[in-house]
């Protein structure tokens, strides 16, 4: 097992913070944070930079602050807030003391802006959005200077005052930094550092009626908490400027530095949580822990392990080059897991009854099957045998090609654990569909029994008929048809290119008696299948709902590499 680490290894952040620590900057400390704004679930992107901000703390014992960015009230939620503590805790990671807000710090903030206008750093622009955009220039024109940017900075602080009480509407003015007009960097032309929205903050009430803007609250609340490095994707490269613009301008008591990395993004997936909601709203997934959904929430509820999401982003590596990660290689964390610690059990998913001429009616025998066929310690179980018993549909052909070597007419196969039977009759509907199998067992080929471990080429899977229970099982499959619908393609939208088929319901399936108690979360291996887990919303007592986390092999692999390779 690897160390719950995050993206442990060595990356240039980590480099980086070695050579800090080394040379005795920030007094040797590493203080990181993971600052996501409420406005939505976490995804796997996410993931990647709380592995990262809390493994690297972890590792320098240091300490990670989990900071709300709860600056727009318009977007944010006590629902998001509650699914982002639950999912680092999940993934887990603990933030000890170190949960904030950005509101925490509103009126540290305030002061600080009340601090630019004193030095004549910061002034109150009263022109329109509009204007304000239209004097921005691009990024080949500078910038034309507001008519007020040269504003007494008596006038600004009153002015300033009047926006903090309220007495401006939405959009009559705002506070911006004084930098420069013609900057190349466009950040740097006079950002606004604060505007008024009359909302209510689910934190403060109505004690404010404007709101810091992000970079304005981000790099003051990193100073006021005193994080060393403050790790952030890479559009906010462009932002860096600003961010040392504000620390050089205030007193603050401690000087972050800001590294960048490249965002992950996972094939037929999407990480933004603007689309996922999009997703949502439309109806077209049922909530944002859908299974098919690439939220933590999602990921959890299909059944993927904390462990498996770390080993997968570690892997990823931190660079500054865009990611674009094969799915398959997320899967193949999970199956590697849970080949470790998922007990086998037998499972039918689409079951053709077998009847047993020569075994008797009414007899049951108890048949003794490991868990887990490398590790003895897992134990095992016994699972009832009777006269009828389901098999897979299509471990059954009347007309197979040679080398198809399971039931045939005529043709013989192991039940795994149990005996070796031959198919002696074949019942079918007025339609020509089988609707049963008619085998002889033989008595001395049980399982287990000293010699009489005969072989045929087949063993398949099997559950008793009259013993087993019937179950739901849910079948995913990649959300999308395309490896990154988030291009833009003629047009069309992310949702055109949504796979019709990422959900199949078996509403029959058939599980052995002994998982009809299993726990809500409990993940096992149904042979030959795939790896399921009992759902942690709709399954009811002695009733379980299965949905399948992985299957056995990979079988998107030649494809997705295709279509990746053509991006
Ligand atoms: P989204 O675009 O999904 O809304 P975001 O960046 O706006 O994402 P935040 O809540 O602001 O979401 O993100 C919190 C932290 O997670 C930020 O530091 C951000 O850089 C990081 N993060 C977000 N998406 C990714 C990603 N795909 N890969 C790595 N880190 C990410
Ligand atoms: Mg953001």
């Amino acid at each position: 097992m690897t160390e719950p680490s995050g993206t442990a290894g060595t990356d240039f952040i980590r480099q980086i913070i070695a050579a800090d620590k080394a040379s005795g900057k920030h007094d040797g400390r590493v203080v990181t944070r993971f600052p996501p704004e409420p406005n939505g679930y976490l995804h796997i992107g996410h993931v990647m930079s709380i592995c990262l901000n809390f493994g690297i703390a972890r590792e320098n014992n240091g300490c990670c602050y989990l900071r709300f960015d709860d600056t727009n009230p318009a977007k944010e939620d006590q629902d998001f807030v509650d699914s982002i503590m639950a999912d680092v805790s999940w993934l887990g990671f603990d933030w000890q003391d170190q949960l904030t807000h950005a509101s925490d710090y509103f009126a540290a903030i305030h002061d600080c802006a009340v601090k630019l206008i004193e030095d004549g750093k910061a002034y109150v622009d009263s022109l329109s959005a509009d204007e304000i955009r239209a004097h921005r220039g691009t990024l080949t024109e500078p910038g034309v200077d507001s008519p007020h940017r040269d504003r007494p900075i008596a006038e600004n602080l009153d002015l300033f005052r009047r926006m903090r009480d309220g007495e401006f509407a939405d959009g009559a003015c705002v506070l911006r930094a004084k930098i420069d007009m013609a900057a190349p960097n466009m950040n740097l032309r006079d950002p606004t550092l604060y505007r008024i929205r009359k909302l209510v903050h689910q934190r403060t009430g109505d004690a404010w009626s404007m709101y810091p803007m992000y970079d304005f609250a981000h790099t003051i609340s990193d100073a006021l908490e005193g994080i060393t490095h403050s790790l952030c994707t890479l559009e906010f490269e462009d932002h860096r400027p600003l961010y040392e613009w504000i620390l050089d301008n205030l007193e603050l008591p401690s000087r972050p530095r800001q590294i960048e990395f490249s965002r992950l993004n996972v094939a037929y997936g999407i990480t933004s949580k603007r689309k996922l909601a999009a997703l949502i709203d439309k109806g077209l997934v049922t909530g944002w822990d859908d299974p098919r959904m690439p939220t933590v929430a999602g990921m959890r509820r299909r059944g993927y392990t904390a462990q498996s999401l770390q080993t997968f982003v570690r892997n990823a590596g931190v660079t500054k080059k865009d990611k674009l990660i094969e799915m398959g290689a997320l899967e193949n964390c999970v199956r590697e897991d849970l080949n470790e610690c998922a007990p086998r059990v037998f499972a039918v998913l689409d079951p053709l009854k077998v009847v047993l001429t020569n075994y008797p009616e009414g007899q049951m025998e108890r048949l003794t099957a490991a868990n887990h066929p490398n590790l003895p310690d897992m134990g095992s179980r016994e699972i009832p045998f009777t006269r009828e018993i389901y098999i897979e549909r299509d471990d059954f052909m009347e007309d197979p090609p040679r080398k198809f070597f399971r039931l045939r007419p005529g043709g013989e196969v192991r039940l795994r654990y149990a005996y070796i039977i031959k198919c002696v009759d074949v019942i079918k509907d007025a339609a020509g569909n089988v609707t049963e199998v008619h085998c002889t067992i033989d008595p001395e080929s049980k399982s287990g029994k000293p010699g009489a471990e005969r072989k045929v080429k087949g063993t398949i899977h099997w559950v008793s008929a009259a013993e087993s229970i019937g179950v739901e099982v849910r079948l995913f499959d990649r959300m999308f048809t395309v490896a990154n619908p988030d291009a833009e393609r003629d047009g069309k939208a992310f949702t055109d290119f949504l796979n019709p088929d990422s959900l199949t319901i078996a509403p029959d399936c058939r599980i052995e008696p002994g998982l009809a108690a299993a726990a809500p979360g409990t993940r096992v291996q149904f042979e030959r299948l795939g790896y399921f887990v009992v759902d942690i919303r709709d399954a009811a007592p002695g009733r379980p709902v299965f949905n399948r986390i992985v299957t056995l092999r990979d079988s998107w692999a030649k494809l997705e590499r295709a279509q990746l390779a053509q991006i």
